[in-house]
């Protein structure tokens, strides 16, 4: 397994943040969520200081939806760095870390009238408008409460990125955004400039995740900035802002070249500065949306081996204490995983296993036919790069409690999310004879 971050061999066990992820099991239980503060942070640095030009004001929008916590809200906050949400559970959230809600941003395709009215009532930067029939919706909640609001209009510009389906989202029939190739595309921007509750800011575009195609986000960039000038000019409006969405990709097997993120923000301003003078237009700001590539890698899951199995038919299975109800992607989209036995490190690793979850589903699969150091009952295995998208799809499937979260770093520990208790598990569960 590929190590990131603080990740050392310490006498054969693996440690990060500065602790043995033996005592983390000792002290937490598992499964276990450990997050690499260190690495947070220096990822969330390195998108401050690279993206970033003399000739337009940068911001980097922490996607919320990899991963949300308190404590990562005040790590966006510490970094000067924004945050999205798309559902009021993620509003609620960051409202309860106490960070400024000028820093919050918010998204989807469905938002209900209540989560518009807490946008209004949080006092949120701004909303994400999704479609034509959003405009009329905000407004009017704006009317009721007497209150402005700043917007941006999520376009979709039919960059085909190479990447899962399921994360492919600026196809042309996307459930995400307004098709710039509609004809009435003008009429729907020329509906939010002309309403006196709305300031329009500009368009947001988000091609996809887990991309690494460098030059499809090129490609957006220079789709972005043309539109951008052709509405403004055919609208005879300013338009102050872009964000280019996430999407980011990063490493999870030995199959993805990962972006790196100094260069790539380096080459994407360098980039847009290019387009802007071909375009001859200036822009008074550009944001980006990054979420797995800041907290992906800077996430592992900690599991405890419940045993082994050979089948008749040849598999040896690995049982972990945890699966598809801490990690769906495997089974959501055939996403790949590393692991080691995180207290055997220095054994040979030779053993083609699969490591399957206790969930009753087949499926249920967390990593097949990969090569592992010999597990046996009670051994640790250690899932990397589960930081994002991993603790946010988690579920309760088969009653499972959802796994603690711990923060390391420099030898210290912090829970940032609880273990569910099996009270959780019936709290909101209420009989009634009828
Ligand atoms: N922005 C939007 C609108 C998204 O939908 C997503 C992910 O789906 C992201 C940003 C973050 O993508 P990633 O975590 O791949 O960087």
């Amino acid at each position: 397994m590929k190590f990131f971050g603080t990740m050392i061999n310490s006498g054969g066990v693996l440690e990060i943040g500065g602790i043995k992820v033996t005592e983390l099991a000792e002290k937490y239980g598992t499964p276990l969520y450990i997050m690499d503060q260190k690495l947070i942070e220096e990822n969330m640095l390195k998108y401050r200081e690279n993206f970033k030009s003399n000739r337009f004001k940068t911001t980097v929008v922490y996607a919320s939806k990899a991963f949300l916590s308190k404590a990562i809200c005040k790590l966006v906050e510490k970094y000067d760095l924004h945050i999205d949400a798309v559902s009021g559970g993620e509003l609620y959230t960051i409202k309860a870390s106490g960070i400024s809600m000028e820093r919050v941003h918010m998204h989807g395709n469905n938002k209900t009238d209540d989560e518009l009215k807490m946008c209004l009532d949080y006092n949120i930067g701004s909303i994400i408008l999704d479609n034509e029939e959003e405009i009329e919706r905000v407004s009017n909640i704006c009317k009721e409460k007497n209150q402005k609001i700043k917007v941006m209009l999520r376009i979709n510009i039919g960059i085909d990125a190479h990447t899962h389906e399921y994360i492919q989202t600026s196809k042309h029939s996307s459930k995400f955004g307004e098709s710039i190739f509609d004809e009435r595309f003008p009429e729907i921007v020329e509906k939010i400039v002309s309403d006196k509750n709305l300031e329009f800011l500009g368009f947001h575009c988000h091609i996809g995740s887990q991309i690494f195609d460098t030059k499809a986000f090129h490609e957006g960039i220079e789709v972005m900035i043309k539109e951008t000038k052709k509405i403004s000019e055919k609208l005879n409006i300013s338009i102050p802002e872009i964000n280019l969405g996430g999407g980011f990709g990063v490493y999870y097997t030995e199959k993805d070249t990962a972006i790196d993120i100094e260069k790539f923000m380096r080459s994407m301003i360098e980039h847009i500065e290019k387009s802007l003078e071909k375009e001859n237009m200036t822009i008074e700001k550009i944001s980006i949306e990054p979420g797995r590539s800041i907290i992906g890698n800077a996430g592992s899951t900690l599991y405890r081996v419940g045993g082994t199995k050979e089948t008749f038919g040849g598999v040896k299975y690995v049982f972990i204490d945890g699966g598809m109800t801490d990690n769906i992607r495997p089974a959501l989209y055939q996403a790949e995983y590393e692991a080691v036995i995180a207290n055997k490190l220095d054994e040979i690793e030779d053993e083609i296993v699969t490591v399957a979850g206790k969930c009753c589903e087949s499926g249920d699969l967390i990593i097949k036919n990969r090569k592992l150091g010999k597990a046996e009952k009670g051994d640790l295995l250690l899932v990397g790069t589960t930081g994002a998208y991993g603790y946010s799809m988690s579920s309760n499937y088969n009653k499972a409690q959802r796994p603690a979260v711990v923060f390391v770093k420099n030898g210290k520990s912090a829970i940032s999310i609880k273990r569910e208790s099996l009270e959780d598990l019936v709290r909101n569960d209420v009989y009634t004879e009828l």
